[in-house]
């Protein structure tokens, strides 16, 4: 029997996902369904999709709309800390292309910054954080950080008590752990991608930090990123921080709804829009189109951005909006519901016949 990864539960039944195929967050499909299983116990959804041996296609993360992006995670972060009085060396885990350890720095000009990478997306020529490349176990410090922290790494990480048992090993008695990730409170896009290995609910954290020498203290909707989870560690426990309990079948159902707007959408849209509709948006919300709604992607004809930089790869012509006549067309939107609105009104205004989002607005959601 499988248990559970992070609670030990042996209450673990296949999710059902519904979805014929599965994403990896680089843009690479697998030809295979997406696969999670559901923790009666804690809540998480568990990716069992394996992964394969093809090298992830990351962007060098410098587009104009990646660096505003780590801009104001650092921002977030800044405050985060500030909030906690934290004062000493800060460490970065899975810096990826070490944006948000450079903003960081500018906004923190007195701290001490060190970011840590396995396979870096670049390499940036500069004195102002200390860079090093490696995992936590290839490494090792001269001093223990009072500071800790990474943003959606751990849903990645294979063994994460592991990874928060490393981490407690470097950090300063007082020091403290942040960790952001998809919420697994929140059912979202976030849980579309197959490398998501983990989706964590409060629960589910609390139980992969218990006997890795951290405490999950308490966690929040995380500022700066939308359908995130922060979690605050510490290396010494606190009294009554035990998370509050989950609702266990109000989530699942939840999780289930949100499924099957994916797994109907590439039927919905394709009745709906006649003819060779137009995709708006090269990001990641296209990729996810790409993937698993097929029929209406093998009808697209091109892609319209408003900005050429940092355009995910597609097997599709990509222009600019100004560029294309979009009268009469119909036109499918890229982009997170929650921020489509704008660009709905200014397709229609444009004289698009109809715009349409594969999924509708997030539920109001009674979990967080
Ligand atoms: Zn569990």
């Amino acid at each position: 029997m499988t248990r559970c990864p992070l609670c030990q539960s042996a209450s673990v039944t296949q999710f059902p996902v519904g979805l014929k195929r599965a994403l990896r967050s680089d843009g690479l499909i697998l030809d295979e369904p997406l696969r999670k299983d559901s923790c009666a116990d804690c809540s998480a959804l568990i990716g069992r999709n394996v992964d394969i041996e093809v090298p992830y296609r990351r962007s060098d993360g410098t587009s104009p709309r990646e660096i505003a992006r780590h801009a104001g995670i650092a921002k977030g972060l800044q405050a985060e800390i500030a909030a906690l009085g934290a004062s000493g060396p800060i460490l970065e885990l899975g810096a990826a292309n070490f944006q948000t350890s450079l903003h960081l720095a500018h906004a923190m000009p007195d701290a001490q910054i060190t970011a840590l990478e396995p396979s870096p997306e670049s390499l940036p020529q500069t004195s102002e954080i200390d860079i090093r490349v490696g995992t936590l176990a290839d490494v090792s410090f001269a001093t223990p950080f009072a500071v800790v922290y990474a943003n959606h790494v751990l849903e990645h990480i294979a063994d994460p008590k592991e990874f928060l048992a490393q981490i407690a090993t470097i950090l300063a008695p007082d020091g403290h752990v942040l960790l952001s990730c998809p919420s697994g409170l929140v059912p979202s896009h976030e849980l579309l991608f197959s490398d998501h290995l983990y989706h964590f609910t409060p629960t589910a954290m609390a139980a992969v930090a218990t006997g890795s020498g951290l405490w999950l203290r308490d966690s929040k909707p995380t500022p700066w990123e939308p359908f995130s989870r922060l979690f605050h560690f510490t290396r010494t426990p606190v009294p009554d921080s035990a998370p509050p309990p989950t609702a266990v079948a109000a989530l699942y159902a939840h999780r289930v709804r949100y499924l099957m707007q994916w797994s109907q959408a590439d039927g919905r849209l394709c009745q709906a829009m006649s003819g060779s509709p137009i995709l708006f948006g090269g990001g990641e919300f296209s990729q996810l189109i790409r993937a698993y709604l097929p029929k209406l992607w093998s009808r697209i004809t091109c892609i319209i951005v408003d900005d050429l930089e940092g355009v995910r790869t597609f097997d599709k012509p990509v222009f600019r909006t100004s560029e294309v006549d979009l009268r009469g067309r119909d036109i499918v939107v890229g982009l997170h519901p929650m921020s489509s609105e704008a660009v709905t009104e200014r397709l229609l205004g444009l004289g698009a016949a109809s715009v349409l989002s594969p999924i509708g607005m997030p539920e109001n959601d009674q979990c967080t």
